[in-house]
């Protein structure tokens, strides 16, 4: 494909210098007076400004993500990586993005604040996503097409080869949020960048990597969009303290993968259990550590629930999800009390 991410680029970021912190003028160990920065000689270490690109990160990552460093831009949560794509693809007041519905409510919230005009093209009963209604809906004037796999609050991963058509079809960027992939059988579709330039990929420390305090999104793509990200971001964008407890989730990873393997077990346990209740209408298979149930009456259970101190997410309200509730899958023991709660509910 003859792809090149600049010519999406809005002309005021094509045309951009962007700012050249004192990090970037001066890297490396070469110095041991730093007079460059105006920062306070004492308070070590936090008195230094943190790498702006996060490289002994990102080289600590690259091996478990099966990328180049090159290819990972790390933000202030997979949000940050969502609002730079409006903001360096999509001419305010002009341009349109495309997504799913129902879909992770981020994507519309910054569209509104880009004032980026935002086309939802809804997903079939059972959450299908139907490739040329999602294609019908871009025009000349459509940049972005936001697809998130496994699918919040849906649950469910798309067919790769669904997502396959829509990278191939689509001229623009496809945004591919993969927030719960590590929760999911499919393979990834970070590992194929390299054969897709149009394509980002979304990952994140909040969800499988038990980390949503420190704030670390990550996003995979080509050497050239990552260049884009990386002039538009501020500069320093992930602080020294989130650096360094990331690189310290990593070389505790033993720890994340058992974390994962006991989720796993107790998804299997938590929804046949839901199966069972007889307020419950419908459990929607799920590659997630959560699942979206559909019950008899969404806003009593709920209200039920938090009076019994429990609380899970009415989706109620949300485009296709009547009567539906996404519950996390918790600890064993946080996950009976839920469903014992659930039995004794008239
Ligand atoms: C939770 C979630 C994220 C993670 O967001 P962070 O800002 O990295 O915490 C991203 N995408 C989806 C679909 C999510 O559900």
């Amino acid at each position: 494909m003859d792809f090149n991410p600049n010519n999406l680029v809005r002309p005021n970021i094509r045309a951009l210098e962007p700012y050249s912190c004192a990090r970037d003028e001066f890297k490396g160990m070469a110095a041991h007076v730093f007079l460059d920065a105006n920062e306070n000689p004492y308070n070590d270490p936090i008195n230094r400004y943190p790498d702006p690109l996060q490289e002994k990160l990102k080289e600590r990552l690259a091996p478990i993500k099966n990328v180049r460093p090159s290819q990972i831009f790390l933000g202030n949560g997979s949000d940050e990586a969502i609002d730079l794509v409006y903001r360096i693809f999509c001419n305010p007041g002009k341009d349109n993005v495309v997504a799913i519905a129902p879909t992770y409510g981020m994507y519309k919230v910054c569209a509104d604040i880009n004032d980026v005009e935002y086309r939802s093209v809804p997903l079939s009963e059972d959450w299908q996503l139907d490739t040329k209604a999602l294609l019908d809906a871009c025009d000349a004037k459509t940049k972005v097409i936001w697809i998130c796999s496994p699918n919040n609050p849906t649950g469910n991963d798309f067919p790769r080869e669904t997502i396959h058509e829509v990278l191939t079809k689509f001229t623009g960027i496809v945004v591919v949020d993969e927030a719960y992939c590590d929760f999911s059988a499919n393979l990834p579709f970070r590992n194929i960048i390299d054969n897709y330039p149009n394509l980002i990929v979304l990952n994140t420390f909040s969800k499988a990597w038990a980390s949503a305090a420190i704030r670390l999104g990550m996003a995979f793509a080509s050497e050239e969009i990552i260049a884009l990200f990386n002039k538009v971001k501020y500069p320093y964008n992930v602080n020294l303290l989130t650096q360094e407890k990331a690189l310290a989730v990593l070389d505790d990873f033993v720890h994340v993968e058992g974390w994962l393997t006991q989720i796993m077990r107790e998804r299997e346990h938590v929804l046949p259990a839901l199966q069972e209740l007889p307020i419950v209408l419908k459990v929607f298979p799920t590659d997630a550590n959560f699942v979206l149930v559909r019950v008899t009456d969404a806003n009593r259970i709920y209200r039920y629930l938090i009076e019994q101190g429990i609380v899970v997410r009415n989706r109620h309200r949300v485009q296709l999800c009547q009567d539906c509730l996404r519950i996390t899958i918790g600890t064993r023991q946080e996950n009976n009390e839920l469903l014992g709660a659930l039995r004794f509910y008239k």
